[in-house]
């Protein structure tokens, strides 16, 4: 589990959600409202809340269908708790202390506890995309036995949504990545430590798997990766397609890079968000682009000789102001 103290946006992981044994219904005093497609229940006098976490829940589905495939469709419903009791009680169970918001994938629902996470704030929106992300893979994994490592379902949560676990001190996850120390993910398949140390460590390194897996392979294996799960490809064929080796070829290769001389560049890398990765990859299609035309104009400058054509150059015309530079000498004449 995640100390709060450290992650204020700590969230809940995806299997403590699917094991909620039942759901209470909402309050009978919540009020309700649509907006850009997103249900929301909430207290009298949170109106405006209500109307920005709908709006965030939106940007976020967007985004996501948008940049990586991923559908969140039907819209889930967004409940605005106020304080842990009534968080709890949407939630059907007790929570974690840290815990934030949770994702509901049986009901299709986002608890918010809006007491502790303001829903205007930035740490409200990064807090419900990273659960928007998790219903849209749980959607993927509607009718499968082989469900999506719990590794994989907090990395993408945390990167894709900025939520950053690495954007906090990083001595600990250096300094395991450094002495190749870090938890074997086949750990981290289907539950993660109760310690908070440990959990800690557990979704700063499912982060950086992520992160290093998209900056080798890039955004359009990812989505293909999706895509492939979503047909029915088993995850450890899907994985392999997707990403061009095993996931344990790719678990070792990556530790490999965290511990060898390249660690600082894995490191930076690792500490890009999602965003920070997109941006990069539009300025470096720019340079490609750039590139490409500037070597198509070189070959037809190319084929041109080739074939002796000449440029034409354009006729000038006569310029007064054109020829030899003004002298006071010719004035003079
Ligand atoms: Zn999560």
């Amino acid at each position: 589990m995640i100390p709060s103290a450290r992650l204020p946006l700590a969230a809940l992981p995806l299997a403590a959600a699917l094991l909620a044994p039942c759901l209470a219904a909402a309050p009978p005093d919540f009020l309700r409202l649509t907006l850009d497609g997103v249900p929301v229940e909430f207290h009298e006098g949170d109106a405006g809340p209500a109307r920005d976490s709908a709006r965030a829940l939106a940007w976020a589905a967007e985004r996501l269908q948008r940049d990586t495939g991923l559908l969140l469709t039907p819209q889930p419903t967004l409940a605005l708790a106020r304080g842990r009791e009534e968080f709890d009680l949407l939630c059907g169970r007790a929570m974690p202390p840290w815990s934030v918001a949770a994702a509901l994938p049986r009901s299709n629902r986002i608890i918010l506890d809006a007491g502790k996470a303001p829903p205007a704030s930035p740490e409200a929106r990064a807090l419900l995309f990273h659960e928007a992300v998790h219903l849209a893979l749980a959607r993927l994994e509607t009718g499968r036995a082989d469900r999506l490592p719990l590794w994989l379902h907090e990395g993408l949560a945390t990167w894709l949504s900025g939520a950053r676990h690495l954007h906090g001190p990083r001595t600990d996850f250096d300094l395991a990545a450094a002495h190749n120390a870090l938890i074997p993910l086949e750990r981290l398949r289907d539950t993660f430590p109760e310690r908070s140390s440990e959990a800690d460590m557990a979704y700063a390194q499912s982060e950086a798997f992520v992160a290093h897996l998209v900056n080798r392979s890039g955004v359009e294996a990812l989505c293909a990766f999706f895509r492939l799960y979503a047909d029915g490809v088993s995850f450890d064929e899907t994985f392999r397609a997707a990403f061009g080796r095993s996931l344990p070829e790719a678990e070792s290769e990556w530790r490999d890079a965290l511990a060898g001389r390249f660690k600082w560049l894995w490191a930076t890398l690792g500490a890009l968000t999602f965003w920070g990765f997109m941006a990069l990859a539009t300025v470096a299609v720019f340079f490609l682009v750039s590139w490409r035309a500037r070597r198509q104009r070189r070959t037809w400058e190319r084929e041109e000789e080739e074939w002796g054509i000449v440029a034409q150059e354009p006729e000038e015309e006569d310029d007064p102001d054109d020829g030899e530079p003004w002298s006071p000498k010719e004035d003079r004449r």
